[in-house]
C-alpha cells in the first residue's frame, strides 16, 4: 500500500537485466560508451529530432537545474508555476546552478500556468532597464505537480506566450511518459514542435533505478550544458550504468507501457475514491495521481491500517473534527496493480 510517490516503487526487472548485461568487460567512460550512442540515436529517433543533444544525469533536480542554467543568465527571471517542483522541492538548486536567477511564480488552476497570468508576470519583469531583473526563461511541468496534464495545445499556448518576449521554454518531464500516454501526443508534438527548447525526460519515477535524460533541441547549447554538468559534479565516470538503464527504458517502448499501467491505476483509484462518503476531487486525475478530499476520520482509518500516502498540502493536521475535509495525494507507479488499488481503498472503508 505504497502510494506516497511513484519513486517508492522498484526498478523494472528488465532494467536490472540490462545493468547486469552492461556489467561485462571494459567500456569507455564519461558518456563515450557505445550504449550511450544507442540511447542518443533512439531518443533522437523517438523525438523526430536528429540534431537534438542528449545527456544523462541521475536526478531530476539536476536535470532541471542544469537545463535552466544553460538557457539563462544569473540576472534573469525564470517563470514557473507557484507549486512547481523547481520552486518547492529542489532546495534552491535552480537558483544555485543559475548563479542566482530569480524564480518568478505564476498562478493557474490545477498546477497549470495560466497563459494570461504568465504574460502579466513577464510584462511586469525587466521593464526598467538596469535596475530590474531581466526576462529569462519559462519552465512548465508535464505531468504537473497537481497530477493534471498540459495538452499539446496548452503547451503551445504557454510557448507562444514565452515567444512573444523571445524567451526559451523548459519542460520538467519527471513524469513525461505519463503525460504522453495521457494525451496520446507524440514526444515531438509535446516538445519541440510545440515550442519547447529543452526537456528533462524523467525515468526514475517511471521504473528506472535512477536516470533522467536532458534533451536539448537547440544543439548550440550542448557544449555549455556539458561544461555545466561536469563543473556541477554530475558527469558520471562509469556512465554505462546510466546508459544501460535508459536503453532498457526505450527498448520496445517499455517507458510507455509502464506509464500506461501507472495511469490506469491512478485513474481507477481516483474514480473509486469518489464513492467514499464525503469524497470530493481536488484535481482531475489525468495521469497516475489521485488528489481526493476526504473526511478526516477516513484518513485516520486508512493511516491506522497502514496505507502509505501524503496529506497534501502537508500543512493539514489529522487532529481535528472527524468530518472536516482533508486533502491528500496518492500516487500510482508502473507496478501498482488493481489489487493494490482495492487494498488501499479498503483501508478507508475500515
Ligand atoms: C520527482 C520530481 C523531480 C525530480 O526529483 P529528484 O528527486 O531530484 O529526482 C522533478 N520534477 C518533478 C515534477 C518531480 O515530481
Amino acid at each position: 500500500m505504497y502510494f506516497a510517490s511513484d519513486n517508492t516503487s522498484p526498478a523494472h526487472p528488465k532494467v536490472l537485466d540490462a545493468l547486469a548485461k552492461a556489467n561485462e568487460g571494459y567500456m569507455p567512460s564519461y558518456g563515450a560508451d557505445p550504449i550511450m550512442d544507442e540511447v542518443r540515436d533512439r531518443i533522437r529517433d523517438r523525438f523526430e529530432a536528429p540534431e537534438a543533444a542528449v545527456y544523462l544525469v541521475a536526478t531530476g533536480s539536476t536535470a532541471n537545474a542544469l537545463s535552466l542554467a544553460t538557457f539563462t543568465d544569473p540576472w534573469t527571471a525564470i517563470f514557473c508555476h507557484r507549486i512547481s517542483h523547481v520552486e518547492e522541492d529542489e532546495c534552491g538548486a535552480p537558483e544555485f546552478y543559475t548563479g542566482g536567477a530569480k524564480l518568478t511564480l505564476v498562478d493557474g488552476a490545477h498546477g497549470r500556468m495560466d497563459p494570461d497570468a504568465l504574460r502579466h508576470a513577464i510584462r511586469f519583469t525587466g521593464r526598467g532597464g538596469v535596475h530590474n531583473v531581466q526576462r529569462g526563461m519559462v519552465t512548465l511541468t508535464n505531468v504537473t505537480e497537481a497530477g493534471t496534464v498540459y495538452t499539446v495545445a496548452q503547451v503551445e499556448e504557454i510557448a507562444r506566450t514565452a515567444r512573444e518576449f523571445g524567451l526559451p521554454v523548459h519542460m520538467d518531464g519527471a513524469r513525461f511518459a505519463n503525460a504522453i500516454v495521457a494525451t496520446n501526443a507524440t514526444p515531438a508534438e509535446m516538445t519541440w514542435r510545440a515550442g519547447v527548447d529543452v526537456l528533462s525526460f524523467g525515468g526514475t519515477k517511471n521504473g528506472l533505478m535512477g536516470v533522467e535524460a536532458v534533451v536539448i533541441f537547440d544543439p548550440d547549447k550542448a557544449w555549455e550544458f556539458e561544461l555545466r554538468r561536469k563543473r556541477g559534479g554530475h558527469l558520471f565516470s562509469k556512465h554505462r550504468y546510466l546508459s544501460a538503464q535508459m536503453l532498457a527504458y526505450l527498448e520496445d517502448d517499455l517507458w510507455l507501457q509502464m506509464a500506461r499501467d501507472a495511469n490506469h491505476a491512478g485513474q481507477l483509484l481516483s474514480d473509486e475514491l469518489m464513492y467514499l462518503d464525503g469524497a470530493a476531487l481536488v484535481h482531475p486525475a489525468d495521469a497516475n495521481m489521485a488528489f481526493p478530499s476526504l473526511p478526516r476520520a477516513l484518513h485516520r482509518k486508512a493511516k491506522a491500517a497502514g496505507a502509505q500516502y501524503n496529506i497534501w498540502p502537508g500543512d493539514q493536521s489529522l487532529d481535528g473534527p472527524d468530518d472536516e475535509p482533508v486533502s491528500a495525494r496518492l500516487v500510482c507507479s508502473w507496478c501498482t496493480t488493481e489489487d493494490d488499488v482495492d487494498a488501499v481503498l479498503s483501508t478507508f472503508k475500515g
